[in-house]
């Protein structure tokens, strides 16, 4: 977690080339797939819980239970998050002082939610300062450390198509807000140069890298190549973690979605779910209930 963001978006020392007819035989799979499963549409979540434990994905859809808190508080960490985003964008385009820019975005509550935008307009003039200062800090950081000027001409903000529709599939990621670079065409392959780099509100784990995979499947479907690297960023502590993107890691996540296409058509038709408990059991809304849980287990 040592190396500098600038240099984790730096592509141009690890080339990574990926054949077409490989990639091609992976999407043909998925579009199989597709075929075989009613019209069922699958997110990075969904992808994570099913293939964590199948009974996970029922009780979270079930409950709801689709927004965590975390440890930075959990609306002040989504704001964080949203007004990143809409900084690099804004910036790349015309450089802005993060103090100005969340200063100004504070003040406009059309692009909030409804509850964002209670929370906001609601606020005492010392808190509305004290949240521009915090957020802004945050964004401070990044421009140091992705050195905004220098990256900018590659750059584009977020996945270049967040959504896509395979036969009976359609897919959705909202979890890159960053996307630099751009893959080289050469004879039947291409040379992967792409970073999708996603803001994570606590420490970046292994976790979160994992999650981008579903994102980076997109990605490789749509671009025609995959990312060369991953990389998750921690809005709070500026850690970062990577991985660079290979072919089986590319195919064990197109092979996850699938996975988790099967397993809710299955579920969707009456089926009982397997149940593998595990550490998800933590966060699972049945934890209490399900016999299967290993919730509280301890060693002997
Ligand atoms: S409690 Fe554990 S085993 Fe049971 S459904 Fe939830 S995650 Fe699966």
């Amino acid at each position: 977690m040592n190396e500098s963001l600038i240099t984790l978006l730096d592509t141009t020392a690890h080339p990574y080339g990926f054949r077409f007819d490989w990639l091609n035989r992976l999407s043909d799979g998925l579009a199989k797939t597709a075929k075989t499963v009613p019209k069922i549409t699958i997110t990075t979540t969904d992808v994570h819980n099913a293939m964590e434990c199948p009974g996970l994905w029922e009780a979270t859809k079930n409950s709801n239970a689709t927004t965590r808190r975390t440890a930075y508080g959990g609306r002040q960490a989504t704001l964080t998050r949203q007004l990143a985003r809409r900084w690099i964008q804004a910036t790349l385009k015309s450089p802005v002082r993060p103090f100005i820019y969340v200063e100004a975005q504070l003040k406009d509550f059309s692009w909030m939610n409804p509850e964002q935008a209670q929370w906001i307009s609601q606020q005492q003039f010392e808190e509305r300062i004290e949240t521009v200062s915090e957020i802004s800090t945050v964004l401070s950081r990044i421009e140091k450390d992705i050195e905004c000027e220098d990256f900018k001409l590659s750059a584009a903000t977020g996945m270049r198509q967040t959504q896509i529709e395979i036969g009976n599939l359609t897919l959705i990621s909202d979890d890159v807000d960053l996307c630099v670079g751009t893959h080289e065409i050469e004879g039947e392959g291409a040379w992967a140069k792409t970073v999708l780099l996603s803001f994570v509100s606590d420490r970046p784990t292994k976790n979160d890298l994992e999650k981008l995979g579903f994102s980076a499947a997109m990605h490789a479907i749509t671009t025609g190549c995959p990312p060369a690297r991953v990389i998750a960023y921690g809005l709070f502590d500026g850690l970062s973690r990577h991985i660079d993107v290979d072919a089986d890691w590319i195919g064990l996540q197109i092979g996850s979605i699938m996975a988790t296409a099967k397993t809710i058509s299955r579920i969707r038709n009456g089926e009982e779910p397997a149940y593998t408990p595990g550490e998800c059991c933590e966060r699972c809304p049945m934890n209490t209930s399900c016999e299967a849980s290993g919730h509280g287990w301890s060693p002997f």
